[in-house]
């Protein structure tokens, strides 16, 4: 079984490898949304794709789709199976992050065809254009119209480089009046599963190639103001000032302790980013603006934990003699994956001979897009050093290649019926 792995793993890198030689940048991997890499990109897939055989199209914001019909005389011809990730990265990337879940779904299908020509329901391969949001600001449009939910809003977002995104997509030689075509009809996709690298460390702690996604985190951002008294560092005495940054200090202990004592929901707590006013050495700074980044895999647990980080606040401000504002500038609910399918993937992993671990991604994917369409389910694979959206990124051939078993392993035992009866 190990040989068989390997042999697909193999295959999968040297995939990987191809596709990573798609860039914008020399001796970097850069490839963005509707970008002449990303047409590049994209007809590499499609080829891939028919010489699975799979029958090809393209929606109408670039997602390329593999199509697999189901066995003749199906009862339930209508039902597929939806298997996808994306294909632009990030600035500076890995070859990783995205490309292995697209490249695992046509590799497993391949498989899927050669054993059994086909399923009793279809199956889908995805690949889309922007699920990472560096070329304009907003993210997971593609994988937004496919389930039915695409705001007609986002086609006046500019891209970094000044085109709207309407525009880039005429560029692209696409019809942006034809956005709602893009969506499955509901009841069409009786679930949507993806093969992602972890992009954090869990696996690789526990010894584990593969894990189950539990939940993709609910997350919340915060934008804090503190306003203390200026002063001169050498005469004002420590007992006589409102040091915002030291008010700042005791807010981020408040929320690393808070966090920690959440480590069941798998809470993170993050201050990535601050400013500090006036900025001399010799000055108390009197006004410090921060980030606060919150996530969990619980929507409950995270917004209880927010009131009581807000009261904390609030309360070494006083202390100390500060003020303080808390304004929410994002959030995103949890996505739960479904239990079945998580079912599903921890029978495979075994299957593999691994122990499945469940974990929920603290990064966002495809897959949150299209839970509002159908039940979700993802399969993380190990990276080394937790290690993403860096050319460092990497994972192994084996855990490559049990990855791809294991979903093809998932794909024989998975019954659309069972999933449509819980809808
Ligand atoms: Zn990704």
């Amino acid at each position: 079984m190990i040989e068989r792995a390997m042999a697909l793993g193999r295959e999968a890198e040297g995939m990987i490898r191809t596709l990573a030689m798609i860039s914008a940048e020399d001796g970097r991997l850069t490839r963005l949304y509707l970008t002449p890499e990303h047409r590049q990109a994209a007809d590499l897939v499609a080829r891939w794709m028919t010489e699975t055989g799979l029958e090809v199209s393209e929606d109408a914001l670039g997602t390329v789709r593999g199509r697999l019909a189901p066995s003749s005389g199906t009862r339930n011809a209508v039902q597929r199976l939806l298997i996808g990730s994306h294909i632009d990265t990030v600035i500076d990337a890995g070859a990783y992050d995205g490309t292995f879940g697209v490249i695992a779904g046509i590799l497993a299908t391949r498989e899927i065809i050669r054993k059994h020509g086909a399923m009793p329901f279809g199956i889908d391969v995805l690949a889309f254009g922007d699920e990472e949001g560096s070329r304009f600001v907003t993210t997971l449009l593609g994988s937004e119209a496919v389930a039915g939910h695409f705001d007609p809003a986002a086609l006046q977002i500019e891209s970094s480089d000044g085109i709207k995104l309407a525009d880039a997509l005429r560029l692209y030689c696409k019809d942006p009046d034809a956005i709602p075509s893009a969506a499955y009809e509901p009841g069409e996709a009786a679930a949507y599963v993806e093969v992602h690298i972890e992009q954090g460390p869990v696996l690789e702690e526990a010894g584990e190639g593969l894990g189950v996604v539990t939940a993709i985190a609910s997350q919340i951002r915060y934008s804090v103001t503190v306003v203390g008294e200026a002063g001169h560092a050498g005469t004002v005495p420590m007992a006589l000032r409102q040091d915002a940054f030291s008010a700042c200090a005791e807010m981020a202990l408040a929320l690393e302790r808070l966090a920690r004592s959440h480590a069941d929901d798998f809470m993170v707590g993050t201050i990535g980013k601050l400013s500090l006013s006036p900025g001399a050495s010799n000055v108390i700074p009197s006004r410090i603006v921060f980030t606060v980044d919150l996530r969990s895999q619980s929507d409950a647990r995270r917004m209880e934990a927010m009131s009581a980080l807000r009261a904390e606040f609030l309360a070494i401000a006083e202390r100390r003699g500060v003020s303080t504002w808390i304004e929410q500038t994002y959030e995103a609910k949890a996505e739960p994956c479904d239990p079945a399918l998580q079912a599903g993937f921890a029978a495979a992993i075994a299957a593999q001979g691994g122990k499945a671990i469940h974990l929920p991604s603290g990064a966002g994917h495809d897959a949150q897009s299209l839970a509002a369409l159908c039940p979700i389910g993802m399969l993380f694979v190990r990276c080394r050093g937790g290690i993403s959206h860096n050319p460092a990124e990497f994972t192994s051939i084996r855990d490559m290649g049990l990855a791809v078993m294991a979903l093809i392993d998932f794909i024989e035992k998975f019954d659309p019926l069972q999933e449509a009866a819980k809808n």
